[in-house]
């Protein structure tokens, strides 16, 4: 396999590394890599990067996957799927 582009988010388990590489809807429970992707598909996420500003919905979400802002950005950098969906 070859090796996905940069080293932007650690890819922790087959679902990260497989997202990362395709279009791809796996997650897996208590792996913070896909908690962090479940959450930079999330429309909070899109809207606090819109607004540039976090919602307390969004504040919530990460509280509740247990993963920080800057995950979700790293996670949402090594996905494949948004770049697919907005060029
Ligand atoms: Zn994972």
């Amino acid at each position: 396999m070859n090796a996905p582009r940069g080293t932007v988010a650690q890819l922790e388990c087959e679902d990260c590394m497989l997202a990362a590489a395709q279009l791809h809807h796996g997650f897996r429970a208590g792996c913070a890599g896909c908690a962090a992707r479940s959450a930079a598909r999330s429309q909070h996420f899109f809207a606090a990067r819109r607004a540039g500003s976090q919602s307390w919905e969004y504040r919530e979400l990460l509280r509740l996957l247990g993963v920080s802002h800057e995950q979700v950005k790293a996670a949402y950098a090594s996905d494949a799927m948004p770049s697919m969906q907005q060029r």
